[in-house]
């Protein structure tokens, strides 16, 4: 029979569950207890739906309050001692207060301290909490939330499979906290601990714990490839089984090695590396399990049951009892719930898979291939064909103006008609901006009001005319602001969008929208990606009328404001049966059209954000020129077809510009915007070391505090931007938008920015 398991379940339940029972406890509006009780159900009733769809375990360990990062390291005890956690340790746990300080910097009890760093979780959308490691540093195990779920799920009647991030790495996604040490130097102590969760596992009598070391999919130095080795050799000693779970890739040239570990399975993801499989078997010890991850763990598209079985049923041959079926990863990247999406209309329901559903399909899949199928099964194959087979056909999807439009596309539409210098000459005597130009990166704030207005204009109790006009007059105090404060280019803030990438899908051809298909993005935070089903195409201008109702209550040049084709790919769900490249392109066509309107339209300075170019270089580095080259290309085709005297801006928020900074040279914007104020300038380096040619905006204050910042302050930060690059390319902004903040901090902090201008004008 083959083995039919999942990496892991969304733990955030059908309705959020989570997210507001951790909000209401943090809020002081509901006990610790009633906390764990919700975790309790929840856990309870994600097992019970592995159960119930027929998984032949469990997944006990994938449940987190916060991310399953940070418990590992509330496990370790790699608790950093501003939490002051040293005195909870002795005999019992971590508090659960201790781990949401280290989460959020606050808890309902405890002091308040530094929060620790979160990043992306490999190439997803998820955030952890990055481990903090020290020099000589030592692990104890410091908590029994693992055993106690365990035990919650065998006196539930369930088979638990245990779920832990692997030790290597966990250490991976650590940072060293004291001066750069070699973090291998701390393995021998966290493999101590990991050998003391799975003795006490096996005494709980756990048969299989996965261990997720999705670090194996990346470019390895010699060193930790050779720590693998010697991690898994020591562990190897445990009294249970381990599955070493790999996903997110490839196993690439860590194949061999990670085929050659001792451990009793292997997981690997063959939706995005499917030419892995038959070398994995090829190199699979005789008694080795292999669990293959057909059915996407990363996006919500129903699988093809019956192409997945032609390719398995050979697989099936010369593994027989030895292969397992599984999603590629954890289901944490997609929503809970398909069956609660009743406004999406059948048939584009018909082409999905959420979590819930994903689990019937390895059951199915599984079954498909012993033999043993039921009538569910086979209705499930059937329905799964027809709903493949109309897919594919689909006008929805599938618009021939679009596919002519892309084929049509010459190298000349990604080329602005002149360089830079010449542009820039042109753009002066167009603009006649002042040396350090001041302006912002587009929203301010989003106020009680607006979002009230909006939520009563979706309600159907404000009426679309009404809900325009109150949006004008936001917009109207909002340039009225910035003209009062004597910004050189305003902008109109951004009172209409509920989201950068939302607003824009809400209005192109190709984009639904679900309505509970949340997932979790860091903590109690969700994101709700839109769903890009079909060829994208732009049925009407989409911020025209805001911008050019913006431009007529200011003599500046008023600055229009698109999310650019990168970031509203990177953040949606994309299309699996083309290119993502292909994808971008077309909305890159779609965004063309746009900035051609706004410029008819009057509008001369126009900013495609991009915040997400980094964030979409894929896992491994001899893939990164190939994203990189389609990704600029299409930011150039929506950007390239204005005038010389069209200023194009850009803007990005991350912090590691190194990697790409040719990347950003050749999006050859006008203008680019930075958040670098937290870096000391020390980000402009990049820009220097590259000579960048074109103007750059470096934020000089951090719009994530409330603090507002001093004009002598600015005017040094802008000092040390001047030895780096020359006084005519600098532009005077913050770091980000203002959306989060309130009217009371933002006037103050851009009065105090514009007087920071003034003064380095005196001086330059
Ligand atoms: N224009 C957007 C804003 O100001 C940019 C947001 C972002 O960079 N994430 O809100
Ligand atoms: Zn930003």
């Amino acid at each position: 029979m083959t083995v039919s398991h999942i990496l892991g379940y969304p733990r955030i339940g059908a309705q959020r569950e989570l997210k507001k029972a951790t909000e209401a406890y943090w809020k002081g509006e509901s006990t610790r207890s009633e906390l764990e009780r919700t975790g309790r159900e929840l856990r309870l009733r994600h097992w019970q739906a592995q159960q119930d769809a027929g998984l032949d375990f469990v997944s006990v360990g994938d449940f987190a309050f916060y991310d399953q990062v940070l418990n590992v390291s509330v496990a370790l005890g790699a608790v950093p001692t501003r939490f002051n956690a040293q005195h909870e340790v002795a005999g019992g746990d971590i508090d659960l207060d201790t781990t949401f300080r280290m989460a959020r910097g606050r808890a309902p009890s405890g002091e308040p301290a530094a929060a620790c760093e979160m990043t992306k979780y490999f190439d997803t959308n998820y955030h952890y909490l990055v481990p903090e490691l020290h020099e000589g540093q030592t692990f104890t195990l410091a908590s029994n939330r693992l055993f106690d779920e365990v035990d919650e799920a065998l006196r539930a009647g369930f088979t638990p499979k245990v779920t832990l991030t692997g030790p290597l790495t966990w250490l991976w996604l650590g940072k060293t906290k004291s001066g750069d040490f070699d973090r291998l130097t701390l393995l021998d102590s966290v493999l101590n601990v990991y050998g003391e969760i799975l003795a006490r596992l096996a005494t709980q009598g756990i048969e299989w714990v996965q261990l997720d070391e999705p670090a194996l999919v990346q470019d390895l130095p010699l060193n930790w490839q050779q720590a693998y080795e010697r991690a898994y050799h020591r562990l190897q000693s445990a009294p249970l089984k381990l599955l070493l779970a790999t996903y997110f890739g490839g196993l690439g040239d860590n194949l061999s090695l990670a085929t050659r570990l001792p451990v009793a399975g292997l997981h690997i993801d063959a939706v995005r590396a499917p030419q892995q499989v038959e070398s994995v078997i090829d190199r699979l010890g005789p008694n080795q399990v292999l669990s293959i991850g057909f059915v996407d763990g990363r996006n919500i598209w129903r699988a093809d049951l019956a192409a997945l079985r032609e390719r398995l049923l050979p697989l099936k041959v010369r593994l027989g009892q030895r292969l397992w079926l599984a999603p590629s990863c954890s289901l944490l990247h997609v929503p809970v719930d398909l069956a609660q999406e009743t406004e999406l209309g059948e048939e584009l329901v018909s082409w999905l898979a959420f979590a819930q559903q994903k689990l019937a399909e390895v059951v199915t899949l599984a079954r498909l291939i012993d033999n043993r199928t039921t009538p569910d099964d086979e209705q499930r194959l059937d329905e799964a064909t027809r709903a493949l087979d109309a897919r594919r056909e689909s006008t929805r999807i599938h618009q021939t103006v679009v596919s002519e439009r892309l084929a049509a596309i010459s190298p000349a539409d990604s080329q602005r008609q002149a360089p830079y210098s010449v542009r820039a000459d042109a753009q002066r005597r167009a603009l006649k901006l002042p040396l350090f130009p001041t302006t912002t990166i587009g929203s301010f704030p989003q106020t009680d009001e607006i979002r009230a207005a909006r939520r009563a204009f979706k309600a159907g109790e404000l009426s679309s005319a009404d809900y325009e006009a109150r949006m004008q007059d936001e917009i109207a105090y909002a340039v009225e602001r910035q003209e009062a404060l004597d910004i050189d280019v305003p902008v109109h803030g951004e009172a209409e969008r509920n989201d950068m990438v939302e607003y824009f899908g809400e209005q192109l051809e190709g984009f639904a929208f679900t309505r509970f298909g949340w997932v979790q993005s860091y903590g109690s935070r969700c994101v709700k990606p839109p769903v890009i089903f079909g060829d994208v195409s732009r049925p009407a201008p989409m911020t025209v009328r805001w911008s050019q109702y913006a431009q007529t209550l200011t003599s500046k040049p008023m600055k229009g404001m698109l999310t650019g084709p990168v970031t509203i790919l990177q953040w949606s769900f994309v299309r699996d049966d083309q290119s993502r490249e292909t994808t971008c392109r077309q909305i890159a066509l779609a965004l063309r059209d746009e900035v051609l309107d706004l410029e008819k339209a009057g509008i001369n300075v126009i900013q495609i954000d991009e915040p997400a170019l980094r964030e979409g270089l894929p896992l491994r580095q001899h893939e990164w020129q190939a994203y990189l080259d389609w990704a600029v290309a299409s930011f150039q085709l929506s950007a390239a077809g204005v005038a010389n005297t069209t200023q194009i801006h850009t803007h990005m928020c991350y912090s590691e510009f190194n990697d790409i900074i040719g990347a950003i040279a050749a999006l050859d914007a006008d203008v680019i915007t930075i958040e670098t104020s937290r870096s000391d300038m020390h980000l402009l380096d990049a820009f220097q070391d590259f000579a960048y040619p074109n103007e750059i905006g470096p934020g000089v204050y951090d719009i994530h505090t409330p603090n507002i910042p001093e004009v002598s302050w600015m005017v040094d930060l802008m000092e040390k931007a001047l030895e780096k690059i020359p006084a005519e390319r600098l532009w005077i902004n913050p770091d980000c938008g203002l959306k989060t903040r309130g009217w009371a901090e933002v006037e103050p902090a851009l009065a105090n920015m514009v007087e920071a201008a003034k003064v380095l004008r005196q001086r330059y």
